[in-house]
């Protein structure tokens, strides 16, 4: 095991905020076999691909062989779930491994789900099976290849164990990589055992793993704050402008870091729709496309709640700073929106020309659709290279097109910037439907084809024509499902 020995795994969470960690292990994989894993990230943790391979680094993977130095805990969490509070949610059926070094000397998580039952599991059976772990595999890739923060998929190991579901499936677990798997959620449970000792660790780790130049503030707690703000704000804005409607907004699958987490429901919608839901028990469309900024606002007030008696010792004095650091969302919010809406239409600004009705023009266009979200922009990259075609053909309503393009044309729209910011290649819902029961059938070639495309978005390339198309039209309206 000479590779293993190129990583040390610390335990800092561990140590540093042990009321938030139970020591605990994995459950016996009876025959682990490796489905996917992701060299390059492997490489830049420092750890050797050809290791992970081989038997003791499967069962690494899996929670069975613990590294020299880690020390694998559930962590505690609490949230909001659906807008009603849970006081204690924690890791289920997964377990933090430690902490890796990577080569760019950033810290990062190395967390395993679908490891088995912990103290948090409830009525839960503390597994995962194959097609939901792929599926936060493919998805989590390709918003890292799309430049969203994320947490990353180092592996899925298949565990040999058949998980009850509503039928018998494959079960598997999913090594993940995270800046830190810090929550809103945590705080929320600091704050509720009513330790400031702890609350002002969690504080103080938070800082030093993400927000450094916090420290220097004259209020470093206030500080933090607002920056967990700003990088949700960024964060969610970046969603919007690909289409990704994350689908389980609670305050425990929100990070610290600003890193998209918490692949469940998710899915990229297809035609434009603000109100697009893909989750089967998001009914009310709480989590819906277009509710993603206020939700996630309204996620970080209960961050700010958490975090009043940090903020000052007086917490009525904490109030009115806390909400004027909350008030900042909407702008850092649509500033990032309008920014990356200026580079999708290949335009260095909008603001000028009075051009900016363009971006509402053209998506009140879309509303009227069907027209799917992702082609058209890549096709509109295509109309400012002179050929209108791709583009004209995806509306009806041609006048309303036509004179919008118009305005816009005229404005000298950059196809190049368009190319680097708008997709060609996104893990469509029927893609990665068709890649994850091939590959719950024994297949792992589609699910392969399926990465290569969307690790590499912005590039069309011969070979992968139907990956730039909508689904096809008895592909029928799209479901997915939490916890399974
Ligand atoms: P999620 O909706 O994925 O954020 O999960 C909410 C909570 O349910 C977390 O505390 C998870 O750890 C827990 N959970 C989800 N699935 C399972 C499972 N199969 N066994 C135990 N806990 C689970
Ligand atoms: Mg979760
Ligand atoms: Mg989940």
């Amino acid at each position: 095991a000479a590779a293993e020995s190129t990583v040390t795994f610390d335990g800092r969470f561990a140590r540093e905020l042990a009321e938030l960690a139970v020591p605990w292990q994995a459950e016996e994989a009876p025959s682990p076999e490796l489905l996917v894993l992701n060299e390059k990230l492997a490489t830049d943790l420092g750890l050797d691909p050809q290791y992970l391979r081989s038997p003791e680094g499967v069962r690494l993977l899996v929670g069975n062989h613990v590294p020299a130095g880690a020390t694998p805990v559930a962590q505690a969490y609490a949230g909001h779930q659906f807008g009603g509070y849970s006081p204690l949610l924690g890791d289920g059926r997964a377990l933090l491994l430690g902490e890796v070094t990577d080569r760019a000397g950033r810290l990062l998580d190395v967390h395993l789900k679908g490891s088995g039952r912990t103290p948090f599991a409830r009525a839960g059976d503390g597994r995962a099976v194959v097609g939901p772990m792929l599926r936060e595999y493919i998805v989590s890739e390709a918003m890292h290849a799309l430049h969203i923060p994320t947490t990353r998929s180092l592996a899925v190991v298949a565990t040999g164990r058949q998980v009850r579901r509503d039928d018998m499936l494959p079960g598997a677990v999913l090594a993940r990589v995270a800046g830190s798997h810090l929550r809103v959620g945590s705080f929320q449970y600091a704050r509720a055992t009513e330790n400031m000792d702890l609350l002002k660790r969690l504080a103080d780790h938070a800082i030093g793993r993400h927000y450094p130049h916090a420290a220097d503030a004259d209020n470093p707690y206030l500080a933090l704050f607002a920056a967990v703000v700003s990088a949700q704000a960024e964060l969610v804005a970046r969603w919007m402008l690909v289409g990704f409607v994350h689908g389980v907004m609670n305050t425990d699958n929100m990070t610290i870091s600003g890193e998209t987490i918490d692949y469940g429901p998710c899915a990229f919608m297809d035609a434009f729709n603000p109100a697009a839901v893909y989750s089967s028990i998001d009914v009310g469309g709480r989590y819906a496309y277009a509710n993603q900024p206020v939700l996630a606002e309204w996620n970080l007030a209960r961050l700010a709640e958490a975090m009043l008696p940090l903020i000052d010792q007086d917490q009525e004095k904490a109030v009115a700073p806390a909400v004027e650091v909350l008030g900042s969302f909407r702008g850092h919010y649509s500033q990032a929106w309008t920014r990356g809406m200026t580079a999708k239409l290949g335009l260095d600004s909008v603001d000028e020309n009075g051009a900016g009705a363009l971006v509402d023009d053209v998506l009140d266009i879309l509303k009227d659709g069907p027209v799917d979200y992702t082609l058209f922009f890549r096709n509109l990259g295509k109309a400012a290279r002179g050929d209108l075609r791709p583009v004209r053909g995806m509306v009806l309503d041609l006048a309303a097109l036509d004179a919008w393009l118009d305005r816009w044309q005229a404005l000298q729209p950059d196809p190049d910037l368009m190319d680097s910011v708008n997709p060609a290649y996104i893990p469509r819902n029927h893609l990665v439907e068709e890649a994850l029961s091939a590959a719950t059938g024994g297949n792992l070639a589609p699910l392969q084809q399926l990465l290569e495309a969307v690790s590499d978005p912005f590039t069309e390339r011969p070979g992968l024509e139907r990956y730039l198309q909508g689904a096809p039209d008895d592909f029928g309206s799209y479901m997915t499902f939490c916890g399974t």
